[in-house]
């Protein structure tokens, strides 16, 4: 075939061009890249628009670029959180209740929209919301957009579970109230599943959650039980996946996990009760674990010194299967399940999630691996994602110090950028948001 010779000369500079123009230079004393490498010292890392063209050695400068000066401290991929739930308050400092019958889906963006620029401001460049309403995928469109500060996110809309069950948002309410969006996710049969999975998809939705199991949060519904069938698990992943979408699973009994894992799902929620058995076989699936250990720890607390504010009949479970998640995190390390940071949480210390993790018996570089290589895999973009290297985004966090020996470090980061726009320097935010 001939090729005009405008089109070669077009292809030409397009093969030129990123390495060409790089606009900005960080120069990062030291790199934690993403990869799993050890530390590299003194390392420029090229950015060209959003992206980052080169990682090299040694301090550089291109011609006409901008230099960012993080000499001095220690440089990470923006991290991930694949467990938030973008629109809601911090447990304990609402009432539940009240907040779920009092404000409206519109009240609920404008919330969400100050808890992604908090999550942003605390390091946080990407993030998975496991459910949620239309507001979800307005705010995620509205920072892809650059109308409002925020993480990129991917979203699954409300869970998908059955009548009674954790998502059910009728469970221990008066039976006379509605909402028009409280059954788009109620499934109580395969051919259901099927559907709210293309709904979901035909709103917006980037992937599925299920609710396999009862829930703690919740009245009525009882952790240890299986509430969605196999089948219905089986047809809501299949059609999750013949559409593109992964499929996120919340699950608590080691039973129920095994069901859900051998149905397909991509990752496994909390996993409370899972027994070495269980993670074998989610290693043997590739199957993720999230263990979100920060809502125990909050909801823990709220529980014993706020009852009154957590949803009626729930305190008692908080008090009870709580401490469980961190007991079992041993045995899901030694497992050799692979693991991804999520939280749990849409208001609130998105960082929090690291030093539970890291007393719980976590590496500092594998806490941070769970933040950033594994947590851009499990949501299907490590390819621009999750790592400091040539075509990712060039999203980026920097701590004063080493995050290896001083962990809180993770906590409080000075330096955030995404996208190759600068939200954070000097540990306070900058006029950008
Ligand atoms: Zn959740």
């Amino acid at each position: 075939m001939r090729r005009s010779p405008w089109i070669s000369a077009l292809a030409a500079l397009a093969l030129i061009g990123p390495a060409a123009a790089s606009e900005l230079v960080v120069h990062a004393g030291t790199l934690i890249d993403g990869s799993g490498a050890p530390p590299q010292q003194r390392v420029s890392i090229l950015i060209s628009n959003d992206r980052i063209t080169a990682v090299v050695p040694g301090f550089s400068t291109p011609a006409g670029a901008q230099v960012i000066d993080l000499s001095r401290e220690t440089v990470m991929p923006g991290f991930i959180d694949c467990h938030v739930h973008i629109s809601s308050p911090l447990p304990g400092h609402t009432n539940s209740t009240e907040n779920w019958l009092t404000r409206s889906d519109l009240n609920r963006a404008f919330d969400g929209a100050v808890f992604v620029r908090q999550m942003l401001q605390q390091g946080f460049t990407s993030a998975r919301d496991v459910g949620g309403g239309d507001e979800t995928t307005a705010i995620r469109d509205a920072i892809a957009r650059g109308q409002i500060p925020g993480p990129r996110l991917w979203v699954s809309l409300e869970p998908l579970g059955p009548t009674a069950g954790h998502g059910d948002p009728r469970d221990g309410i008066d039976q006379g109230l509605m909402h028009p969006g409280w059954d788009n996710g109620r499934v109580d049969t395969p051919d259901e599943a099927r559907i709210r999975v293309r709904e979901h998809k035909r709103r917006g939705a980037d992937l599925i959650k299920i609710m396999p199991s009862g829930g703690i949060a919740s009245s009525g519904d009882a952790p240890n039980l299986q509430l969605m069938t196999n089948e219905e698990m089986r047809v809501a992943v299949e059609t999750a996946h013949a559409l593109g979408m992964k499929v996120a699973a919340h699950i608590y009994p080691a039973a129920a996990i095994e069901n859900a894992v051998r149905a397909g799902v991509d990752s496994v929620e909390h996993g409370s009760f899972a027994t070495a058995e269980t993670f074998a076989l989610m290693k043997a699936h590739g199957t993720y674990l999230v263990p979100t250990l920060t809502v125990y720890e909050i909801y823990y607390v709220a529980a014993r010194d706020h009852p009154e504010l957590l949803t009626p009949g729930t305190p008692a479970k908080e008090l009870a299967y709580d401490p469980l998640p961190k007991r079992n995190l041993p045995l899901a390390i030694r497992s050799g399940v692979k693991i991804a940071y999520g939280t749990d949480i849409g208001e609130g210390d998105h960082a929090m999630e690291f030093g539970l993790l890291i007393t719980n018996g976590f590496a500092p570089a594998d806490a941070i691996l769970a933040a950033t290589r594994n947590a851009a895999d499990l949501i299907g973009a490590a390819d621009r994602i999750g790592a400091v290297k040539a075509d990712h985004f060039a999203d980026l966090v920097a701590v004063t110090g080493d995050p290896l020996q001083d962990t809180n470090l993770l906590e409080h980061v000075d330096f955030v950028m995404k996208g190759g726009v600068v939200y954070r320097q000097n540990g306070q935010p900058t006029a950008q948001p």
